[in-house]
């Protein structure tokens, strides 16, 4: 069998905001996922604790689960065309067309932003967000690390 790759696309809030969870102190923030996917190095730090992870280490649980039940449909789905083709020419079988599944979209997994602090960074300029933030709470850059 060919190996393939299934590229899976996050897509945030309507704000383009994706909630992530720190590995360390597993506390919440959300970043813009543009920002997030483009930043070129693969280390991040917390928003909370502004301790360095890598950047695969911050996505929740929710984001792993939606991401394998897309794998598993496209998965399924080319299955399906493989015995769809092996099939086809063989008068003994009835086949059915399958239905490829379109281009593999995350859903909106995150929709409450209405207590979102908005942050920029002084630094690089990136912003992120902290539900439920006070006036009182520091705050990391995500991208630089720097207090915000
Ligand atoms: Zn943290
Ligand atoms: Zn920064």
């Amino acid at each position: 069998m060919n190996t393939e790759t299934i590229t899976l696309k996050i897509e945030g809030d309507e704000n383009g905001a994706i909630r992530l969870c720190c590995p360390i102190c597993n506390d919440e923030f959300k970043v813009y996922i543009s920002d997030w996917d483009e930043f070129e190095s693969d280390t991040r730090y917390c928003a909370i604790c502004g301790l360095e992870s890598i950047a695969g280490k911050f996505y929740p649980q929710e984001i792993y689960d939606v991401a394998l039940g897309q794998a598993q449909a496209i998965a399924s789905a080319k299955l399906e065309q493989m015995i769809h083709n092996a099939f086809k020419g063989n008068k003994s079988f009835k086949t059915t067309t399958v239905k490829t599944t379109s281009k593999p979209q995350m859903k909106n997994i995150e929709t409450d932003n209405t207590n979102d602090a908005d942050i920029t960074c002084n630094a690089c300029k990136r912003g992120h967000r902290i539900p439920n933030f006070s006036e009182s709470q520091k705050t990391y850059c995500p991208y630089c690390g720097e207090l915000v």
